[in-house]
């Protein structure tokens, strides 16, 4: 096969989803030659700015709020280990890139919550299954494009990146492989990975994610394989907390019905009730949420073991609670839920140790009677949900699994998205945005501070650093 000529731009993006297409569209119009890299021949490639549902909030905080605000919402979220100036820089800038997107065309409504003033429009979110066909986040991206060529930018499709190349210090372009087979080389002032985390590689997941990935359901668009970070490590990137990861709480059932992903989430269940593995245990505090326990499950020794139980009076109230309320969405679109009039029937219907689980329930019971659910070996606190008594017939199982959506760590970047050494310093041409980034979400605490924000900040924080860095055309 004859080798291609060198593709030639001044900024090179690897990705095309929501952080990508920004970067490549604002630096378009600041007038330089952008180039979206995207591996998917598809001309409607599947990418998770697809699947969005498309809310844009910080911390589950409105991002009209005060930006002093929302900068101490994202430290407390994280736990204080958010990089302050990432911090700063997406509380500032999450309203700004909202304005900038409106501005190229792109449309929000207001959603159901109050903390969501800016949701993509036409909504994503209810209707059962992954239906993105002409909703909030492809139309996105469509718009996005359209921008993209207008100011004479292009997405390349079927091109996927493998290997950055560098002169000296700097990142000057990259190698990869388009759909055919074909070798590719770009060569370009700066280069943009936006290839959306590594969630779906079950080699990079193992450990810092799950002892075992494989058990784990990817509540993703399947695309997120760690090329970026893999490319960026080689070229002398550090990584940071590739720990966490932003995801729900599933019936298991969705590792074969589609029905049940993204959205028919078994958190406000597990909330108000406790989680167990087969040995009739609580293992993790259920007061943290579904992002919290989607990570617990995803970390125990065996992640196909764990099953919600609750009874009929959180089935009743939790249950119907929220815009997607798991009853009646989880029996109309097909979950296995386990009923019984004893708790230990219950178990063995659910192959959970029957004695462990009704002894598990009595202590738990007395500790929420009491007001003792922190001292709770674990603790069941009770920051963000309060803990309902399991007492009420017919009892409830739900076999659950995590659903990983992305992964929050990643790519070391500063608030100019420029890809960081170990040393902390900048490496010369290499910018990376979205979630193949670490530094702002994720830690210890697992602290999610959105998608969205985080991608569409530092797409257009990249682009308006290289905007602002003298030309030099490769
Ligand atoms: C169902 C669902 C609902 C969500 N809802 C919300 C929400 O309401 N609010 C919120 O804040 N967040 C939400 N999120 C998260 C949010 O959508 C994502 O965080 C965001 O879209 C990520 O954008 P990205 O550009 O980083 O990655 P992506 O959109 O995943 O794009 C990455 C692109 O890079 C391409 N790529 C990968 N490797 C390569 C390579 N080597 N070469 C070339 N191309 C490559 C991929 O094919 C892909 O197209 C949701 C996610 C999902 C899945």
């Amino acid at each position: 096969m004859p080798t291609r000529e060198p593709i030639r731009c001044d900024v090179a993006i690897i990705g095309g989803g929501i952080s990508g297409m920004i970067a490549a569209v604002r630096a378009s119009q600041g007038g330089r030659s952008a180039v979206v890299f995207e591996k998917s021949p598809d001309a409607r490639y599947v990418c998770n700015s697809r699947l969005t549902a498309g809310i844009w909030h910080c911390c589950l905080t409105d991002v009209m709020d005060d930006p002093r605000v929302l900068e101490e919402r994202i430290m407390e979220t994280t736990g204080r280990k958010a990089r302050p100036d990432l911090a700063r820089a997406v509380a500032r800038d999450g309203l700004r890139v909202v304005r900038w997107m409106q501005n190229a065309g792109i449309r929000f409504i207001k959603g159901p919550y109050d903390y969501q003033s800016f949701m993509l429009s036409p909504p994503t979110i209810t209707p059962q299954g992954r239906q993105w066909e002409g909703r909030g986040g492809d139309v996105m991206l469509r718009t996005l494009e359209a921008e993209l060529e207008r100011n004479g930018g292009k997405v390349l499709r079927g091109h996927r990146a493998t290997k950055l190349l560098k002169e000296g210090d700097a990142v000057c372009g990259f190698a990869g492989e388009d759909d055919g087979g074909q070798s590719f080389t770009v060569l370009s002032s700066a280069v943009v990975i936006a290839d959306g985390g590594f969630q779906a590689n079950n080699e990079l997941t193992r450990g810092p994610i799950s002892p075992q990935p494989e058990r784990v359901f990817q509540r993703n668009a399947r695309t997120g394989m760690g090329d970026g970070m893999t490319m960026a490590v080689e070229a002398g990137a550090a990584l940071s907390d590739l720990r966490g990861f932003y995801g729900h709480v599933l019936s298991k059932d969705a590792f074969g019905n589609d029905k049940l992903w993204p959205y028919n989430w078994l958190d406000y269940i597990l909330a108000a009730g406790i989680v167990v593995g087969a040995d009739g245990k609580r293992f993790s505090d259920e007061g943290l949420g579904g992002v919290d326990m989607a990570n617990a499950i995803a970390a125990s020794d065996d992640p196909s073991d764990k099953v919600v139980i609750a009874d009929s009076r959180i089935w009743e109230e939790r249950g119907t609670f929220g815009l997607l309320p798991p009853n009646p969405r989880l029996l109309d679109a097909g979950a296995t839920v386990y009923k019984a009039d004893t708790l230990e029937d219950l178990a063995r219907q659910c192959e959970v140790d029957p004695e462990s689980l009704a002894a598990e329930v009595r202590r738990y019971n007395a500790a929420v009677a009491s007001g003792q659910a922190s001292a709770l070996e674990p603790a069941r606190t009770a920051g963000k949900f309060q803990p309902y008594p399991i007492e009420r017939a017919p009892f409830m199982a739900f076999p659950a699994c995590a659903g990983i959506t992305y992964t929050m760590g990643g790519i070391s970047i500063n608030a100019d998205a420029q890809v960081l050494t170990a040393t902390g310093n900048p490496i010369p041409g290499l910018y990376a945005v979205g979630c193949a980034t670490g530094g702002l979400e994720g830690g210890e605490k697992k602290g999610y501070v959105g998608g969205l924000v985080k991608s569409s900040v530092t797409g257009l924080r990249a682009a308006e650093h290289i905007l602002n860095q003298s030309v030099t055309l490769a």
